[in-house]
């Protein structure tokens, strides 16, 4: 059984996250997908938003998402899998989408398959959507937010480089940007907002997926009790 999914413990994703990941596989067509035997959860976002990044402070693996990042990978839609072979979760790295320099009949053909993959992947717990909190969302991100409502696939909005931000300015942003997801029917009430500089919000995110998954069928023991009182 699942843990209540509205009680984020960042101790307990922080446990999760320090049981080791490892790449699993890149595709790039549904056929070679990994049996839908866990949890998965997928980071989106336009190019640059600070997607591998992310992946590495969430992970704690300085290159873990490089390799998503190299020539030939930036299409796939690359898996990692935490904490091992058998059991655990997937993480998915999908392509960044509203790349300029991408040919547009190669755009076409890899967000028809991340598209294809989001609308037909029964174990998928949730998407994370990454918004550069400097830039708020942007047509390309509500365009990827309404492809998500109209399947019912659920997202959650994770803003990015938040410490580019003053704390007044942030706060501007949180706000509008949940404002605005609040017309989006399939988007988590919830935002979180991360830097993968200071490490900002990334226990938080660690937690909310901890909270969407069995952490006792892990090994998860929870945090010490306090003594008894008196
Ligand atoms: P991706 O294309 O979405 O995978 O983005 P990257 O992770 O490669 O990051 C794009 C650029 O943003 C790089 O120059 C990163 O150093 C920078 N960046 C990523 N995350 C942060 C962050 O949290 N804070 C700041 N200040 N810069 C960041």
């Amino acid at each position: 059984m699942a843990a209540d999914q509205d009680i984020i413990d960042p101790a307990a994703g922080n446990w999760l996250f320090a049981q080791g990941c490892a790449f699993e596989r890149g595709i790039s067509a549904l056929e070679q997908l990994p049996n839908a035997d866990r949890p998965e959860f997928a980071f989106a976002g336009r190019s640059n938003v600070g997607k591998s990044s992310l992946l590495n402070t969430l992970t704690g693996r300085s290159n873990l998402a490089r390799v998503s990042n190299t020539p030939g990978r930036t299409q796939q839609l690359n898996f990692f899998r935490l904490p091992d072979a058998k059991t655990g979760l997937f993480l998915v790295d999908l392509p960044g989408y509203g790349f300029a320099k991408a040919p547009k009949t190669e755009a076409r053909r890899w967000s028809d398959l991340t598209l294809r993959y989001l609308r037909g992947r029964s174990s998928l717990a949730r998407v994370f959507v990454l918004i550069d909190a400097r830039h708020g969302l942007k047509p390309a991100d509500e365009a990827f937010m309404s492809d998500l409502d109209e399947s019912a696939v659920s997202y959650q909005i994770v803003l990015t480089k938040t410490d580019k931000l003053s704390e007044s300015a942030l706060a501007e942003r949180i706000a509008e940007t949940q404002g605005r997801a609040r017309a989006h029917v399939a988007a988590h009430p919830r935002l979180v907002a991360t830097s993968s500089v200071t490490n900002a919000g990334i226990s938080l995110l660690r937690g909310e997926i901890a909270a969407l998954i069995d952490l006792a069928a892990l090994g998860y023991k929870g945090a010490p009790k306090p003594p008894p009182e008196g």
